[in-house]
C-alpha cells in the first residue's frame, strides 16, 4: 500500500468541549496536530477520552470551540465527510460478512471499480498479514486477528486521519505487545496521521510522537514521550508517567529548586517541580526505580530512608518491593537482589529524582501546548 497523498497539513481543535447535561466531559481541548503526527490520548477512565475523538470523528456534536483542517471547519461536516478511518475497543466488525467483505465494505460504499477495490483489499490484507484468514468470518479468528481486520478495514479507505479508541484493551498482555508493533509498523510505513486514545501510559509512551494527558476533562500536559515521562507538569500527570510513590511531605527548607521535604519517617532532599514555600504541605513524586537500596550496612545518613520489607514480587528482570518507613509510610522499590521479607533496609534517592508538587490540582492552568514541531 502506498502513502496516503489524501493528507493535510495541520489539523487544529480550538477549545474544543463538550457536556452532557450540563456536565463537563470534555472542557477547551487545544491542540495542533501535524500531518504524519502520532498523538495519544491518555488518562483514567472517564477523563473524556473517548468524548474527544468522537468529536473528531464527527459521532458527537460540540458544545464548543472548532475544529480545523488547514484553516476549513470541519466540525460542522457529517461524520462520513470527513475522511477519517475508526477503529474501535470492540472491533466493530460484521459478523456476517467474511474477513474480506469486511474490508470491502467502506470501499464498495465509495463505489469504486471493482478492480480498485480488489488490489486494495489484498494491500490491507497483506498489510496486516491475514491473507490465509481472508475467507473467514470474524467469529472464527482471535481478538487480536479479528483487530488486525478491523485496523485495515480503516487504513485501506487512505483517509487522512486514524482515530483509533483503546483498539489494544480487550487483548490479552502479549497480544496487546504484538499489536502494539504492529500498529507501529503501520503508523511508520503508511504515514498516516493518527490519534490514539488510551488509559494505558506504557502504550502510549512507546507509541506516540506526542501524548495529552487528560483528568476530569481537562488537558493537564502535552508533549513528547521524554518531556513527560521526565518533567510531568502536576502530580496527576507524574502519578500517570509511573511515579507510583506520590508522599504528601512538609517543607523544611529551600534552596534554590531544592527543598528538604520531611515527614512519615522520610527526609530528603528534592527538586521543585512546582514552587513551595517552607512549610507548605507537597507532594512528593518518585518512581519504584529511582528508590535505590542501599543495604542496611550503610551510614545512616540523613538522606536515607529506613524501611521494613513488606512483600516481594519477582518481575523477571527485578524485584518489585513493597517497604513500609519507620512511621507507616508505604513505598514500591525495585531491587535487584531478592530482599528479606521482615528486614530492614535502606533507600535514597538522587535529588534529581524526587519531584515536589503543590497537593492541590484545583486552579492549575492547563499548561501551554509545545509546538508541534520537531
Ligand atoms: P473515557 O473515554 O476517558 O473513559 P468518556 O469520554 O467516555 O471517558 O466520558 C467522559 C465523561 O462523560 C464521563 O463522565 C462520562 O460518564 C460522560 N459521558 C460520556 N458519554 C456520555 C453520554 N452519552 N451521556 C452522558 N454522559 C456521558
Ligand atoms: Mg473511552
Amino acid at each position: 500500500m502506498t502513502r496516503s497523498t489524501n493528507t493535510f497539513d495541520t489539523l487544529e481543535l480550538k477549545n474544543v468541549g463538550r457536556s452532557f447535561g450540563g456536565q463537563n466531559a470534555l472542557v477547551d481541548l487545544n491542540l495542533r496536530v501535524r500531518a504524519g503526527e502520532f498523538i495519544a490520548l491518555l488518562g483514567p477512565s472517564g477523563c473524556g477520552k473517548s468524548t474527544a475523538l468522537n468529536c473528531l470523528a464527527g459521532l458527537l456534536p460540540l458544545t464548543h470551540g472548532e475544529i480545523l483542517i488547514d484553516g476549513k471547519r470541519i466540525d460542522v461536516l457529517p461524520s462520513e465527510k470527513r475522511d477519517f478511518g475508526m477503529v474501535f475497543q470492540n472491533y466493530a466488525l460484521f459478523p456476517h460478512l467474511s474477513v474480506e467483505k469486511n474490508i470491502a465494505f467502506g470501499l464498495q460504499m465509495r463505489n469504486l471499480p471493482k478492480a480498485e477495490v480488489t488490489r486494495r483489499v489484498a494491500d490491507g490484507l497483506a498489510l496486516v498479514k491475514l491473507q490465509d484468514q481472508a475467507k473467514k468470518r470474524p467469529g472464527q479468528l482471535s481478538g487480536g486477528q479479528q483487530q488486525r481486520v478491523a485496523i485495515a478495514r480503516a487504513v485501506v479507505l487512505e483517509p487522512r486521519l486514524v482515530l483509533m479508541d483503546e483498539p489494544l484493551s480487550n487483548l490479552d498482555a502479549k497480544l496487546r505487545l504484538e499489536m502494539r508493533t504492529e500498529i507501529r509498523r503501520l503508523h511508520q510505513s503508511l504515514g498516516l496521521t493518527t490519534i490514539y486514545v488510551t488509559h494505558d501510559q506504557e502504550e502510549a509512551l512507546s507509541l506516540a510522537d506526542r501524548l495529552v494527558v487528560l483528568r476530569e476533562g481537562r488537558v493537564q500536559q502535552i508533549g513528547t514521550p521524554e518531556q513527560l515521562h521526565n518533567n510531568p507538569t502536576n502530580w496527576h500527570v507524574a502519578d500517570f508517567m509511573g511515579y507510583r510513590n506520590i508522599v504528601d511531605l512538609e517543607v523544611e527548607s529551600v534552596v534554590g529548586d531544592l527543598a528538604r521535604v520531611t515527614g512519615r519517617g522520610i527526609s530528603i532532599m528534592a527538586t521543585l517541580a512546582q514552587t513551595a514555600a517552607v512549610g507548605d504541605t507537597v507532594r512528593v513524586a518518585i518512581r519504584p526505580s529511582d528508590l535505590v537500596v542501599t543495604g542496611p550496612d550503610t551510614p545512616s545518613g540523613r538522606d536515607a530512608i529506613q524501611a521494613t520489607v513488606n512483600v516481594v514480587e519477582y518481575q523477571g528482570r527485578e524485584f518489585a518491593v513493597e517497604v513500609t518507613t519507620t512511621e507507616g509510610q508505604n513505598l514500591y522499590v525495585h531491587a535487584y537482589t531478592a530482599l528479606l521479607p521482615g528486614s530492614t533496609v535502606r533507600l535514597a534517592v538522587d535529588p534529581s529524582r524526587a519531584l515536589v508538587y503543590r497537593s492541590s490540582l484545583d486552579g492549575v492552568a492547563a499548561p501551554r501546548e509545545l509546538s508541534a514541531v520537531r
